[in-house]
């Protein structure tokens, strides 16, 4: 098939192999990636068996047990955290291309990600070289300090939605707490993870620190949730698949930390000035084509202002200049794979044969400039009921329900009834209300006349099916630590328990 979208100026002709001991290595079996733009072909990956992915885990194991990077101090892991995320910036241009590419997204939005992945670098540098321990007095004639130490080899799983910024969320508090990794990455979307991994060992990482797997999750994903070599295991994606990690961890009882799915409110009261609410609700739900964890999917709206709000909702979704990715008038990318399209166009009739009404969109788009392309159009449905399976479920997709509500304790109760507590957020002027709101809302990050904003500096993680502990923040650095106590008696002689 001959692509329909301008040529990438980053080179896919080139070999893209698993990383493994500071070394690339070619895998065992080739995947043709696609491009999602136009359904073309991109390049070929080769892909690690199980004894490779052994491989990687034992060369974590070794730089754990006898490398320098547990032992260095903070201030040097630091410098090479620094310089990251310097590389980072410095090839922000191709990485941003290759990661628009490989996934599908706006140019724009990868550039964001791009920025934000260097920045979650600089952040953890400076945080491992701030006191972190506790100096704690007891009922005896001790000095007893709380450290806290690195886990040791590190297992991590990434999705395919945001393929950088998901690794370095991962990659950059476990190496600054002084871990090893093989992180395995989503087999559509390796890319931008093999090319960072690259410039990385260029800044001073011992080898064997970091190493990378490619393949499925059968086959190189499920070893790493299982192997006894591996300390912690920390996942990004779906609760299915959640579940099963988790399930594989219990082996060794090794660390696990999820972020999983959502199924984000945000609630509307009549008070906000529609405009900005439906500024706010186009960039919740199709940023990224709606392939995010933390996307607002259901706009809970007051019946005064729901007919309203459908309108302009309407009228507005219509201009989003859907198309290929490195376009750069685009303004909502392609879907990442044929098996997306698929998911979210299930969807989409499910929702149909339920009896939810389709207000915009619902189409997917072909031919012309999107070729063979995976787009779906900006997509919003009303008339839906709360045990309506697209009201419930987490389409990862351009794809929202509409839930109308009378009272306050009636939007809360459409609010958090799900099964997830990701995001959530409230519009409203009234200051006491916003934070009643927010406060009753069973979820872990929660806006006020805004959303998706994201800061390395505050925990990310969910309530309920939302998953396990929290990434970013001082939380995610905690996250990647054992904690240790360390007691010196000061007292001279024996104890004299027992008699002599
Ligand atoms: P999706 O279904 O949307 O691709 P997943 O949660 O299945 O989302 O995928 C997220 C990541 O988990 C990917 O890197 C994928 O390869 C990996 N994965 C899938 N199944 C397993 C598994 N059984 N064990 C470990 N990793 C897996």
């Amino acid at each position: 098939m001959v692509s329909t979208v301008a040529k990438s100026k980053v080179n896919t002709d080139r070999n893209w192999h698993s990383f493994i001991d500071g070394k690339a290595e070619k895998g065992t079996t080739e995947r043709q990636l696609f491009n999602p733009a136009d359904g073309s072909p991109l390049c070929k990956v080769s892909e690690a068996d199980s004894k490779m992915v052994e491989k990687a885990i034992k060369s974590a194991r070794k730089a754990f047990d006898e490398g320098p990077w547990p032992k260095m101090t903070a201030y040097d892991r630091a410098k090479v955290l620094f310089a990251i995320a310097d590389k980072i910036d410095e090839h922000s241009e191709e990485l941003a291309e290759l990661e628009s590419l490989n996934q599908g997204k706006p140019l724009r939005e990868a550039q964001y990600d791009i920025s934000d992945a260097a920045n979650c670098f600089r952040y953890y540098a400076g945080l491992i070289t701030k006191p972190n321990g506790q100096h704690v007095p007891v009922p005896a004639n001790s000095e007893t300090t709380v450290v806290r130490e690195p886990i040791g080899v590190c297992g991590q799983i990434v999705p395919w939605n945001f393929p950088l910024l998901m690794a370095c969320w991962k990659f950059a508090p476990a190496l600054g707490a002084g871990n090893t990794i093989v992180l395995k990455p989503s087999e559509y979307t390796p890319l931008s993870t093999i090319r960072l991994v690259e410039l990385m060992y260029e800044c001073g990482l011992p080898a064997g620190v970091l190493n990378i797997v490619l393949g499925d999750g059968k086959t190189a994903g499920a070893p790493l949730a299982e192997s006894k070599l591996v300390d912690k295991v920390a996942f990004t994606g779906s609760v299915r698949t959640g579940k099963i990690i988790a399930q594989a961890a219990l082996g060794n009882l090794k660390k696990v930390t999820l972020e999983l799915g959502g199924k984000s409110p945000m609630i509307v009261f009549p008070d906000m000035d529609i405009d900005t609410a439906v500024d706010y609700a186009l960039f919740a739900i199709y940023c990224n084509a709606g392939q995010v964890c933390s996307a607002g999917s259901r706009f809970v709206v007051h019946e005064s202002i729901h007919d309203k709000f459908v309108a302009k909702m309407t009228e507005r979704a219509k201009k989003i200049k859907v198309g290929p990715g490195n376009d750069p008038e685009t303004e909502m990318g392609p879907l990442v794979s044929t098996q997306q399209l698929k998911t979210v166009t299930d969807y989409i009739e499910i929702a149909k044969k339920e009896g939810a009404k389709i207000a915009y969109g619902g189409n997917v788009l072909t031919g012309g400039k999107y070729g063979q392309g995976y787009y779906v159009e900006p997509t919003l449905f009303v008339d839906v009921k709360p045990d309506m399976r697209i009201v419930q479920e987490e389409v990862f997709g351009p794809v929202a329900v509409v839930q109308k509500f009378k009272t306050e304790e009636e939007a809360l109760e459409l609010a958090n009834g799900t099964d997830f507590g990701l995001a959530g957020a409230v519009f409203t002027n009234d200051l006491a209300l916003a934070h009643r709101v927010v406060k009753a809302l069973r979820c872990g990050i929660t806006w006020v006349n805004g959303y998706h904003f994201t800061y390395n500096e505050v925990p990310w993680g969910g309530y309920r099916q939302s998953g396990w502990g929290r990434e970013l923040g001082t939380f995610g650095l905690d996250a990647y630590t054992e904690v240790k106590q360390i007691n010196v008696n000061l007292d001279k002689g024996p104890i004299g328990w027992f008699e002599k």
